[in-house]
C-alpha cells in the first residue's frame, strides 16, 4: 500500500492513468491524462475520487 486511494479505471476510454488535480480554489477532480476527460468536481481531492468511482 502507497496510500494511494483506489481509482476506477476512465469510463471512457478504460485508461488507468488517472489521478486528481485542483482545477481551481477548493475545486478538486480526476482526470484521466489518456483521454483528457475530467471527473465530477469536489471540495477535496477525497471526495473528486469518490465521485469519479462512482462514475461508471
Ligand atoms: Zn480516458
Amino acid at each position: 500500500m502507497d496510500g494511494v486511494p483506489h481509482l476506477a479505471p476512465c469510463p471512457f476510454c478504460d485508461g488507468t492513468d488517472v489521478g486528481p488535480i485542483e482545477i481551481d480554489v477548493n475545486a478538486w477532480a480526476v482526470v484521466c491524462r489518456a483521454c483528457r476527460t475530467l471527473g465530477p468536481s469536489g471540495p477535496d481531492e477525497n471526495l473528486a475520487i469518490a465521485l469519479w468511482n462512482t462514475r461508471q
